[in-house]
């Protein structure tokens, strides 16, 4: 079996749709699953709803009706026929929503979140595998919450591995193209949980695991993982072939070209992974897999921007040792901090961070009663794998470094603003 995942920028339109069927047409899709991500900003404009409703705002009706909009336009640009019974299936999707919405007592917002989310999924899935099967190809919806079990932990969840790989094993029929929801997951309470924004190629990746497939393929906007993000550095090449290892450290860094868990289950069972473009499908792309390191060798840069550089030194110029060390990673473990740097001295204790639940500012007044606490907004980390000075020099052309850090095969460099 393969696994094809088609992100929310493959789908992000009709003609993303028909893009999708003509790509099964050139590439044949006998044995094929299809793991689809919601459309284009979809799981966004949701963002906005959740918020909308924490905050009882007035322009709740307006957000969802913006989301409806959105998927209506591309029903009637896909469907000639208004009779066609994928306009009420749509619908009755969105007035589960609306009822969720209405009856919700849980003032948990992950767990809302979880919930209301999860309808960019179930609508594009549903809209895709309609469409297919208007284009005749032998279609079957499938709702993934009933294959992959999580722990409860909204927003992030955690896989069973144990009780999805049995239900994947036992239920998963491979007579026809099985279409199915990235990105979610159930409870044992089954209620849906996700797996982490941007989370559908881990989906992949965790049925690849679980039906050992023959190869996952991820269709996106670019011709393959390249040496750099195409939308910031314009000179970026791609890479024809790419070990697990180097893949992992690629994507831990902030590739966001892969989500960094999907390796290690493919890693795991050595299923090949291939990172192609879904405009010209038949090119060869990028292959993850057993092997050479990196070919060709080219320095690689990541980007992550909107970081927070912080510096912590204590108050009475005693050593910041192990205790406090550990002391302070749990803090920033409770408060979904999550530290892409660390360098450390005698007395301070320098850590770049992604703060994505805006929870920096309740952390801080906790530090601050036992440290000195400095920080940076609106920092940009840089990491170069397999650096060379050149690669240094084009990072730091123009810009304010306030720190350099270089390991073996690393070097990061975290610069002022973007
Ligand atoms: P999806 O539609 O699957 O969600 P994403 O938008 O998440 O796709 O990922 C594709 C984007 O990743 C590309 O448009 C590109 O801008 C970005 N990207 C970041 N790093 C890289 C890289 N090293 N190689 C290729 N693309 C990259
Ligand atoms: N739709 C989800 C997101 O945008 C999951 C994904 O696309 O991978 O984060
Ligand atoms: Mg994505």
């Amino acid at each position: 079996m393969r696994v094809y995942k088609f992100g929310g920028a493959s789908v992000k339109d009709a003609e993303g749709i028909r893009n999708v069927y003509d790509v099964l047409q050139k590439t044949g899709y006998e044995d094929v699953l299809l793991i689809v991500s919601a459309m284009g900003k979809t799981t966004n404009a949701l963002e906005v709803v959740i918020k909308n409703y924490f905050e009882q705002s007035s322009e709740l009706q307006s957000s969802v009706q913006d989301v409806k909009n959105y998927h209506d336009q591309i029903l009637l640009d896909l469907f000639s026929d208004p009779n066609h019974p994928v306009f009420e299936i749509i619908a009755n999707h969105f007035t589960d929503l609306e009822c969720f919405m209405e009856h919700n007592k849980s003032p948990n917002y992950n767990f809302v979140y979880d919930q209301i989310v999860s309808m960019g999924e179930i609508v594009s899935t549903t809209i895709l595998s309609q469409f297919m099967s208007f284009m005749g190809i032998d279609t079957q919806w499938i709702d993934v919450r009933n294959f992959i079990k999580t722990d409860a932990n909204y927003r992030d969840a955690e896989v069973d591995w144990e009780l999805t790989q049995e239900n994947i094993s036992k239920n998963i029929k491979t007579n026809s193209l099985n279409i199915t929801q990235g990105f979610l997951g159930s409870d044992e309470n089954n209620f849906t949980t996700t797996l982490g924004r941007e989370g559908s190629d881990y989906t992949a990746a965790i049925f690849a695991y679980c039906l050992n497939a023959e190869s996952v393929t991820i269709w996106k906007d670019v011709p393959g993982v390249m040496n750099a993000d195409p939308r910031y550095f314009e000179n970026a090449s791609l890479l024809n072939q790419i070990s697990y290892r180097e893949a992992i450290e690629l994507a831990f860094y902030g590739a966001s070209v892969i989500h960094p868990k999907t390796l290690q289950p493919l890693q795991k069972k050595e299923i090949p992974l291939y990172v192609k473009s879904f405009i010209n499908p038949l090119l060869p792309g990028t292959s993850v897999a057993k092997g050479v390191d990196l070919e060709p060798f080219y320095p690689c840069f990541i980007v992550k921007r909107e970081q927070l550089l912080i510096s912590l030194s204590s108050i009475d110029f005693s050593f910041i040792m192990e205790e406090n060390i550990s002391e302070i990673f749990k803090l920033f473990h409770e408060y979904q901090i999550k530290v892409n740097l660390i360098q450390n001295s005698a007395i301070s204790f320098s850590v770049c961070v992604e703060d994505k639940f805006s929870n920096f500012s309740e952390l801080n007044s906790i530090l601050s009663k036992k440290f000195k606490v400095d920080f940076n907004e609106n920092v940009t980390l840089y990491t170069i794998r397999h650096f060379t000075e050149e690669a240094a020099t084009t990072v730091e052309a123009n810009k304010t470094v306030l720190l350099k850090q270089v390991s073996r095969e690393t070097m990061q460099i975290i610069i002022q603003g973007t």
